[in-house]
């Protein structure tokens, strides 16, 4: 940005502003009407008015404090202003018949009139009033209003404002053009809906916030379409280890489960990498259609990845993969950070070799040293715990020229309409029933001072044959004292239920000792588990039918619901007991609310989004996203559905326009995507 100070280039900076056309989108927050004199005399107390009036004298006076009074008056009346904070240079402004206008709310003191720290410019006599509301933008210290507004002004006035959308799209969602809005956004006429404006519902805000989305929605689809530029092995569907695998298991898959896998099947025929997100509720067997889609991948003589985020979701993955998969001959092997170096040595070279199909994994998963003979499908569950780069460099994995084909597995269930434009770089199946046979967990909730009646739950539920689950208190300022929490709350537990096997599972055991917790607990060798949240995603006890939640009330809508998801895995009734300190703020009693009343993930994603917005739902997902600065997405999604159709429309048909488009509103900031 030339030509401009250095100190006001930082502070620009500040302001997420490094060109010119930042400052054309640096849009106000609210607007002052500066358009219009009132008559002191016929002014109203109380009031914000703008007067202009003649300086009949000033003084300072250090009485009750330091503090400089103006007189002043306008035909006859008169008026006080009272400057507590003010540099000597502002003294001298004020000489008799110096002419000022002055905004401020009008106020009676013992006085008379006064105005308290008004806003103020000496004018002369004939000087006309501006034509358009004043803009108030957010800005930041030693940047005035006026100063930033004339640096909007010029850059209004400089920067190439043209239509980026072509008149049909303008015609049929009724929006005004591009420059129009801007310029009436940052000078609105004096009869302008200002509460529309402010509270950003007005039609130009609305032509603002659909090129914001569509940006995004455009530079997703691009990249999706990119991607399916690229080669992949085309792995028919043949089906004979498929149909072993299925006859195999104890049951049939459901609708929901086989209409995934048929996307998935036909995807993996295809040429070209898919680039799918398998997207299911906690317990709706996700996994097994991963296995099955990972069958149709060595039936073509390709390798399968899969990443999950935790070691003990990694871990049970590579169980169940094994467990399905070894009896067809197939080898699978396991690698993670924590696991000896001659295990890692060993499943490192079987992978090369080829010699195993599959490997199951942590992040050790995408370390330099790991590379695969032939990578057909590399699958990564709870994608959203890995950032971009990860889950591409799962991708990359392959010694040979074709892409690997994409899997991502999410148990967020967020709203479709969300997925389809928050995924539009994605596929997306949905698996939106549970199989069958599962009894609803009951959910309560219960006040920490009756502890005891939990206690006794607890023991009933575990002298019966049954095993449960402690979820200690969520302290997440440190994980330090997570650790202490657990150990203390393991110590109590242990103390009060001396008739029990306890266990403790933790994040900061290591990986081997991790696994040997889980495995006593999974052979019920101990009945209860006392866990920090590290059992959120993935463990399956069928047996578990009890879980108890401490301090519910510190932990958000998704959270509770996957770790209730861990019980009610089974054929027994289940129940989870939510314990919670009194007294409840507003915020948490809403929470638990919702996850007292609903069962189903969608809705609670649903209230989730209400409750707190996509950006925290969607959690690290946001990262690898241009972030939206003025859509809202839970206010705009009608908005938001029209962008989604819209990109797909101009990238088919006007190519020249979206590209501007992004450029205009992303700059360099989609070349993420391009990977
Ligand atoms: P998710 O990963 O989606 O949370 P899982 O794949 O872990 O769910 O499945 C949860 C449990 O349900 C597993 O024990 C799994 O074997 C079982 N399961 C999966 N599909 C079915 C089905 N169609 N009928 C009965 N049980 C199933
Ligand atoms: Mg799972």
């Amino acid at each position: 940005m030339s030509g401009i100070a250095a100190a006001t280039v930082a502070q620009l900076d500040k302001l997420g502003i490094r060109a010119w056309f930042d400052l054309v989108l640096h849009l106000p927050s609210r607007y002052e009407d500066e358009t219009r004199i009132v008559a002191l005399r016929d002014a109203r107390i109380g009031t914000t008015v703008q007067v202009e009036l003649d300086v009949l004298g000033s003084e300072v006076r250090y009485r009750p404090r330091r503090q400089l009074i103006v007189q002043a008056a306008d035909h006859g009346a008169e008026l006080t202003l009272r400057f507590l904070n003010f540099y000597p240079s502002q003294v001298k402004q004020f000489v008799p018949g110096a002419r000022i206008r002055v905004m401020g709310e009008l106020r009676s003191s013992m006085f008379g009139a006064e105005m308290v720290h008004p806003r103020y410019r000496l004018v002369r006599a004939d000087e006309p009033l501006p034509e358009t509301l004043t803009p108030v933008y957010p800005t930041t210290q030693g940047l005035s209003q006026v100063a930033l507004r004339a640096l909007v002004n010029r850059a209004v006035g400089t920067c190439e404002l043209h239509d980026t959308l072509p008149a049909s799209v303008l015609n049929a969602l009724d929006l005004g053009g591009f420059g129009a809005s801007v310029r009436y956004l940052h000078a609105p006429p004096p009869d302008a809906d200002v509460r529309a404006l402010e509270a950003r519902t007005h039609p130009a805000w609305r032509r603002i916030k659909f090129d914001e989305l569509l940006a995004q929605q455009l530079s997703m689809r691009a990249s999706y379409r990119r991607r399916r530029q690229r080669g992949a092995p085309a792995l028919a569907a043949r089906g004979h280890l498929l149909r072993k695998l299925m006859a195999s298991l104890p049951f049939v898959l459901t609708p929901a489960q086989q209409r995934a896998l048929a996307e998935l099947r036909t995807d993996l025929a295809r040429p070209y990498p898919m680039q799918r997100l398998l997207q299911g509720d906690v317990g709706s067997g996700k996994t097994v259609v991963a296995a099955a889609a990972a069958l149709q991948a060595i039936e073509n003589d390709f390798q399968v990845a899969v990443m999950a985020p935790t070691e003990i979701l990694a871990e049970q993955h590579y169980a169940k993969f094994a467990a399905w998969l070894a009896p067809l001959g197939i080898e699978v092997v396991w690698l993670t950070g924590g696991q000896r170096k001659k295990a890692r040595e060993a499943a490192r070279a079987r992978l090369q070799s080829g010699a195993a199909m599959v490997a199951v994994g942590t992040h050790a998963l995408i370390q330099h040293d790991v590379s695969f003979q032939r990578l057909g499908l590399a699958i990564v569950d709870e994608q959203h715990r890995f950032g971009v780069r990860e889950r591409l460099a799962l991708g990359q994995k392959s010694t040979q020229e074709l892409e690997p084909h994409r899997l991502m597995m999410s148990a967020t269930p967020i709203p479709r309409t969300l997925a389809m434009s928050f995924y539009a770089d994605l596929d997306v199946s949905v698996i939106d029933t549970l199989p069958p046979g599962r009894t609803p967990v009951a959910t309560k909730l219960v006040a920490a001072p009756r502890r005891d009646e939990v206690i006794a739950r607890v023991r009933a539920a575990c002298v019966g044959g049954g095993q449960a689950y402690w979820v200690c208190p969520l302290i997440e300022e440190s994980e330090t004292l997570q650790l202490k929490t657990a150990l203390a709350t393991y110590e109590t537990i242990r103390q009060t239920f001396p008739d029990l096997a306890v266990g403790l599972v933790h994040g900061r055991l290591s990986s081997a000792h991790k696994a040997e917790v889980m495995a006593a607990f999974k052979q019920g060798a101990t009945q209860l588990l006392v866990a920090t949240t590290v059992i959120e995603v993935g463990v399956d006890v069928p047996n578990a039918t009890l879980m108890v939640i401490e301090n519910a009330e510190r932990m958000g809508l998704a959270q509770l619901h996957q770790l209730r998801g861990r019980v009610g895995r089974g054929r027994d009734a289940s129940a989870c007991i939510l314990m919670y300190e009194p007294a409840l703020s507003d915020a948490a009693r809403s929470r638990l609310k919702v996850i007292f009343e609903h069962g189903d993930g969608f809705e609670i994603a649903r209230r989730d989004l209400e409750q707190r917005g996509p950006g925290e739902l969607l959690g690290a997902r946001q990262s690898g996203i241009p972030m939206l600065r003025f859509a809202d997405l839970a206010a705009d999604v009608a908005l938001l559905e029209q962008a989604r159709t819209h990109a797909q429309r101009l990238l088919d048909l006007e190519p020249k326009l979206a590209r501007a488009h992004m450029e205009r509103w992303l700059g360099s900031r989609h070349d993420y995507l391009k990977a």
